[in-house]
């Protein structure tokens, strides 16, 4: 399947807006990444050196397989499921957000959103159940369920679609729990579905 739109939602879990000295939302507040920033999380990832700190962001991956209509459920729209992180350039993203500029540079670089293989959708509920986990060199640096989440997967399915469209092959990243931190050189990234390792990654920096 190609993937068309990738869409990201920020701020979708309240410690997470917090930790940044944002407020919560009273909408969901999406963006989008190019297609080009979703390559395999695997092997060595490069990310861009001498730019600030680059965080990761861990974050279930939504697949749609249909086309949006009011009504419809995110059990019916969604055919499968990843983990993805959606690397962000921090320190780029606070002088974008001073200035009142899009966030493309900070989000949207080549590499910025890597994602584990897909896996079969289980349904909205169980989804929002288990846990996920992001491992950095071994350690727990974020662990989250989608049950905290702010917006729903159906509240994010229903308000892009009305607002922007879903189709076969768009990809929505449902944002991060806390515990965004900066990686460096040599890093190896862990990302964990229900306690089980889904995928793995190391960062270059370059
Ligand atoms: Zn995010």
């Amino acid at each position: 399947m190609t993937h068309r739109n990738v869409y990201c939602i920020g701020r979708n879990y309240a410690l997470h807006a917090k930790e940044l000295g944002n407020e919560v939302p009273t909408s969901p507040m999406a963006f989008l990444k190019p297609t080009h920033a979703l390559v395999p999380l695997e092997g060595t990832i490069a990310m861009p050196a001498g730019v600030g700190e680059v965080h990761h962001e861990a974050e279930i991956v939504l697949r749609v397989s249909k086309a949006y209509t009011p009504g419809a459920s995110v059990d019916e729209l969604v055919d499968a499921f990843t983990l993805g992180l959606d690397f962000t350039l921090r320190d780029v993203q606070s002088e974008l957000k001073k200035k009142g500029h899009p966030w493309l540079a900070a989000k949207g670089f080549l590499n910025s959103g890597p994602i584990c293989g897909w896996m079969p959708f289980p349904g909205a509920e169980a989804a929002a159940n288990a846990a996920f986990e992001l491992r950095k060199n071994g350690e727990t640096t974020q662990r989250g369920f989608a049950r905290d989440m702010i917006f729903s997967f159906q509240e994010l399915v229903d308000f892009l679609g009305v607002h922007y469209g879903l189709g076969e092959g768009d990809v929505i990243f449902t944002g991060t729990p806390a515990g965004v931190s900066a990686v460096a050189d040599g890093d190896k990234l862990e990302l964990l579905w229900d306690g089980r390792t889904i995928g793995a990654c190391e960062i270059a920096m370059k």
